[in-house]
């Protein structure tokens, strides 16, 4: 998995840069506005334009909430979550049940991987208690 990795393109850098500072996942309207206040701001077309280039390259993953917006981290972080599946609550899981699971020669395929992305959906507590009621 790249960890010191240098995008070819200044603002991908820029993009790449700020996702890697968060401390949580980041919207391209999160990224847009974070961007705004800076020396390089760029459109919103841009700004998804080149996440999904980034994309592309293995170095963002992206994740999807019920209520489609997307939500996207660095892919060295190696974090997944529990999504609720009516309200949209997140939980992170404490570690990656898939850290240590590797393919084999003969299942990757002559792919080089880059990264992977695990997700669990359930229903909440409250949702629970609110469809029970
Ligand atoms: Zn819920
Ligand atoms: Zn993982």
């Amino acid at each position: 998995m790249p960890t010191q990795v240098a995008a070819s393109n200044d603002r991908q850098q820029l993009l790449l840069t700020a996702l890697r500072q968060a401390d949580r996942e980041l919207s391209g309207q999160d990224l847009h506005a974070l961007l705004r206040q800076g020396s390089q701001p760029m459109g919103l077309a841009t700004v998804y334009r080149h996440l999904r280039q980034l994309q592309q390259r293995g170095w963002i993953r992206c994740r999807h909430l019920p209520s489609g917006e997307a939500l996207f981290a660095p892919t060295e972080r190696d974090e997944h979550h529990l999504t609720c599946v009516d309200c949209g609550a997140t939980v992170v899981l404490n570690n990656c049940p898939m850290h240590d699971v590797h393919l084999d020669g003969g299942q990757s395929a002559g792919f080089q991987l880059l990264f992977h992305t695990l997700e669990f959906f359930g229903l909440c507590g409250s949702c629970q208690q609110r469809q029970a009621s």
